[in-house]
């Protein structure tokens, strides 16, 4: 199976404007890569251009070693003959079908044979637990259950590609919890390369072996989900991913240190930056620590709110003149008003530039 590589690939559908520009990636056989980012921002379009669905206006596309698009060469592999399966947010199942008519649909127009057809059924039915509902008309099923139609009638034409464009932003939040799961199981199982495009940072870094995250046409940065929530390239990064945001605060670098409202943390290494510089340190919620008691290395906070969640506390305190957001749970909580004592504690220093650049 492929590996799919885009090579500068730029599209515009205006003279102003880019869609998607130098997108340059390589997504690995077998994972599970996903195109992240907020709406507009060129998921959609770079998927349709992957599937042949939408021509590039400059670079070049290979699958497998094949070259399906080259603005150079003008090679065009047709979208039928890529060996992609394509799922999309609204799945358009055939009502006048059983869910069993409907996932062998495409296998009876191409006249594969009875047997062939009978086995590959049994497979995906199987792996998208569909068993019992195969003689079920498509309307009678939940949303959740219509979405693993709409997946195993993809599966059972066996792409090498399951290219899927937000398949559970119909989903009510628990079934899309399921779903989440369903496909991470799928993608162990079959093994097959999925494209996955989504908005929602969470189920980016819950399901996906590498995302593509991209704003405003350009790839921001391409790296394992934890990679990317730990060592952002970029302030874009920081803040796209983790929930609740992360937190920004002004500090001054200086050639071993960062000086956060007075309080002095040390560098892990003598770094090559330019010193003395402001910069903006982010801090996860979870990278503070809260004490009631005094600590050296501290400042001075005060709790401006409670947020409850059931397993997590988090509360907004109000620290060196910001609103900051932290993650403490603790047998006690505490409460509005109290005066707390705020340590960072960084598992990995995130400092940008005043261009939102990531540095040291
Ligand atoms: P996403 O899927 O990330 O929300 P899209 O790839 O759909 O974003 O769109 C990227 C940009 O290209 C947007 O600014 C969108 O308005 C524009 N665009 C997408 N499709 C077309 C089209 N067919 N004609 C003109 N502009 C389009
Ligand atoms: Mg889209």
């Amino acid at each position: 199976m492929p590996d799919i590589v885009l090579d500068n690939v730029s599209k515009s559908f205006t003279k102003q404007t880019h869609a998607v520009e130098n997108l340059s990636l390589t997504i690995p056989d077998g994972s599970f890569t996903t195109l992240l980012g907020p709406s507009g921002c060129g998921k959609t379009t770079t998927l349709r251009m992957i599937a042949g669905l939408d021509l590039p206006t400059a670079g070049e596309i290979t699958i497998g070693g094949t070259v399906v698009f080259s603005e150079k060469s003008g090679a065009f592999v047709h979208p039928s003959k890529r060996n992609l399966g394509l799922v999309f947010q609204s799945y358009a199942l055939w009502p006048h079908l059983t869910v069993k008519e409907n996932i062998i649909f495409g296998l009876e127009i191409n006249s594969v044979d009875k047997t062939e057809v009978r086995a590959r059924l049994e497979k995906v039915a199987t792996a998208l637990r569909l068993d019992s509902l195969l003689d079920r008309y498509t309307n009678e099923l939940s949303g959740g259950q219509q979405q693993r139609v709409a997946i195993a009638r993809v599966l059972i034409m066996e792409p090498s590609v399951l290219l899927l464009d937000e398949p559970l932003s119909n989903l009510d939040a628990t079934l899309r919890m399921e779903m989440r799961a369903e496909l991470k199981r799928l993608h162990r199982e079959t093994g097959a390369t999925i494209i996955y495009v989504t908005h929602d940072q969470l189920e980016a870094l819950t399901m996906s072996t590498h995302i593509a995250l991209l704003s405003a046409g350009e790839l921001q940065q391409f790296a394992a989900p934890l990679e990317i929530y730990e060592k952002p390239t970029n302030q874009f990064a920081a803040d796209f991913l983790g929930s609740p945001r992360i937190n920004f605060v002004t500090a001054s670098l200086t050639s071993d240190s960062l000086v956060w409202g007075g309080l002095k943390i040390a560098l892990p290494g003598p770094g090559n930056v330019n010193a003395p510089q402001e910069v903006l340190l982010g801090l996860r919620a979870e990278e503070l620590r809260l004490d009631r008691v005094a600590q050296k290395d501290a400042l001075v906070g005060r709790i401006l709110t409670v947020l409850p969640t059931g397993a997590d506390w988090f509360y907004q305190v109000e620290v060196a003149g910001q609103v900051l957001t932290i993650r403490h749970n603790d047998s006690v909580p505490f409460s509005y008003d109290d005066s707390v004592y705020v340590q960072p504690r960084p598992s990995s220093l995130k400092v940008f530039d005043d261009l939102g650049r990531a540095i040291l």
